[in-house]
């Protein structure tokens, strides 16, 4: 479902990612950690292409572009790719202007030319999923971190993306918080939902991704079940960085 090979990103002379190669299967779940500044947010950002990467191919559902070949690749060719894909940032970023169900329906409305009616109400269902319904008509700024995150979630699968990107989904959250969001992440999860996520919490890798992929320095250095990369990691630096969790 989502397939990149040797996806090379630099910011000036500084290369993020270095050829990384990754594939998440369909109706699969992918956690990417690693240390602060190993490539995780640019990584995810590469499959939106919200970062454009120099070089290596995206493909995403049935859309996919190389980046090395000229021309580069067009804007209506990006904008395709682009909306394979949902994402879930750290910090929520709900449109503070506008309601839960407003935010939900935003993009359905404004990029798909659906009507109002019928986004507001295809919203309604995917904050029923999420538990957020009973909120519909609430501002962002009255909701606690935990049910902004389970709205931006309901935003992300607005539009109906082949994947769910998210990006520390929980780390803006307390414990308790996290859980309710992490619930939702199951329950999506469950249903078939192709993710990528990247997280510092490796007890959320370690319940729910299929795929625990392990990067630093911009390089991919172990990638395997959960059960692998947690339990009998081979690499030494993979050891080092999930002796935390034990
Ligand atoms: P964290 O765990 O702290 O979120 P990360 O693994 O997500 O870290 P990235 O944010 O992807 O790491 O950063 C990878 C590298 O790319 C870092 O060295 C970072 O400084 C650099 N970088 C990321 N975005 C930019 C940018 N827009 N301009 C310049 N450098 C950037
Ligand atoms: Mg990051």
């Amino acid at each position: 479902m989502i397939c990149l090979s040797g996806i090379v990103k630099r910011f000036g002379d500084a290369p993020a990612l270095k050829g990384v190669e990754l594939s998440v299967a369909e109706g699969s779940v992918t956690a990417l950690i690693g240390p602060s500044g190993s490539g995780k947010s640019t990584l995810l950002r590469c499959v939106n292409l919200l970062e454009v990467p120099q070089q290596g191919r995206v493909q995403v559902g049935d859309e996919a572009i190389s980046f090395d070949d000229t021309p580069r690749p067009s804007r209506e060719a990006i904008r395709r790719l682009r909306r394979q894909s949902g994402m879930v940032f750290q910090s929520f970023q709900l449109f503070p202007h506008q309601n839960v169900v407003q935010n939900v329906a935003e993009s359905l409305v404004t990029v798909l030319d659906w009507t109002r009616e019928e986004a507001e109400a295809h919203s309604l269902d995917l904050l029923k999923k999420v538990g957020m319904a009973h909120k519909a008509r609430e501002w962002p700024a009255n909701l606690s971190g935990g049910q902004q995150q389970r709205v931006a979630i309901a935003r992300a699968l607005a539009a109906s993306p082949k994947v769910l990107l998210c990006d520390e989904p929980t780390s803006a959250l307390d414990p308790e918080l996290a859980a309710e969001v992490v619930d939702v992440l199951r329950r999506l999860a469950a249903e078939g939902t192709t993710m990528l996520m990247a997280t510092h919490d490796l007890r959320l890798a370690a319940t729910i991704a299929h795929q625990v992929v392990f990067l630093e320095d911009g390089e991919i250095r172990e990638s395997g079940s959960a059960q692998h990369i947690f339990t009998q990691p081979k690499h030494p630096r993979t050891q080092a960085f999930v002796s935390t969790l034990r």
